[in-house]
């Protein structure tokens, strides 16, 4: 595992499982389970999932079969824009606490920058002091959005969680972020399964082929080179595993720019900056 290590000194894997549209409970603490075995560190859930207690068990159920302890795992999980008022912000967090059965989350983000962003950030802040979670960060925030909250408060996003893949690669976003030292993870790093083009693209299917990997692990190695931190989902344990094994291999220079070639730079699934998007997220 390589990690990362983000603005406040804390280390961070920079690949990890992702747990988005992982609502059946047996199967999402069986898949977290699975994760932890196959060697996952980092767990990204979301109090909008509705799985936290799921993936609390799954926790728990690696912690009690011995494959790590507390302090390798890395948990994130995220505030929902209507709990961004002070006291809901503090519910929020004791809950997600109380369901994931931590007594510190190691990473907490704002999931979107709607609602009450101050309100929620200094209610981050006070519980990051208070040492009840190990870093704060942002997700699916623009530039002008972070520069304006880095400017107005104390503690600095340490992370911005934003969709990233071939496809949308967030070259320009991410030299923003490298300036305010924030780390880069992608969320849908695989497209969301969606883009069954992504694997077919012949970029990627010679370097399949050269490495002897498969396209998602060559998708997901050029993010982790391309200093992207990663959380793929699967409920498939086999897919899981594969997921994993991108550190036996590395890409060249001209490797890496032929995927970079790749990008359209448009967002498939999360885009703060198109209303619609922002109208459609404002019904949950
Ligand atoms: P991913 O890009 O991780 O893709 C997941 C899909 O790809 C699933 O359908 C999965 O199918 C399939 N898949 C996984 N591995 C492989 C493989 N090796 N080969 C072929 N298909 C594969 O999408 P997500 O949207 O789930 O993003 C990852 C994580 O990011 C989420 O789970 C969540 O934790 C986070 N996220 C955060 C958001 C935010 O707003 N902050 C928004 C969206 C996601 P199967 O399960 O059947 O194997």
């Amino acid at each position: 595992m390589i990690y990362k290590v983000l603005n406040n000194g804390i280390k961070m894997p920079m690949l990890g499982y992702g747990t988005f549209q992982v609502t059946d409970a047996a199967e999402c603490k069986n898949s977290v389970l699975e994760a932890i075995r196959a060697g996952y560190r980092l767990i990204d859930t979301a109090q909008a999932y509705g799985n936290e207690d799921a993936v609390g068990a799954g926790i728990k159920a690696a912690l009690d079969e011995g494959l790590c302890t507390r302090s390798e795992l890395f948990i994130t999980t995220k505030v929902w824009f209507r709990s961004f008022e002070t006291e809901d912000c503090r519910k929020s967090l004791d809950e997600s606490m109380r369901k994931l059965g931590v007594e510190y989350i190691d990473m907490v983000l704002l999931h979107w920058a709607f609602g009450n962003v101050y309100a929620a950030w200094r209610v981050l802040e006070e519980y990051y002091k208070a040492g009840k979670i190990k870093a704060i960060g942002v997700s699916n925030m623009e530039a002008d959005r972070f520069i304006d909250l880095i400017n107005f408060n104390e503690i600095k996003p340490a992370l911005n969680q934003i969709e990233t893949h071939l496809y949308c690669q967030r070259l320009e976003e991410k030299k923003w972020l490298e300036k305010y030292s924030i780390a880069h993870q992608a969320y849908s790093p695989l497209g969301q399964g969606r883009s069954n083009e992504m694997f077919s693209e012949p970029a990627v299917k010679v370097l399949a082929e050269k490495y002897g990997k498969t396209p998602a692990q060559v998708i997901l190695r050029f993010l982790v080179q391309s200093d992207v931190a990663v959380i793929p989902k699967s409920v498939h344990t086999e897919r899981i595993r594969e997921n994993i094994n991108i550190f036996d291999f590395e890409l060249n220079e001209d490797e890496m720019l032929s995927l970079q070639a790749l990008d359209k730079a448009s967002p498939m699934i999360g885009n703060p900056e198109a209303p619609e998007k922002v109208e459609f997220a404002m019904t949950w």
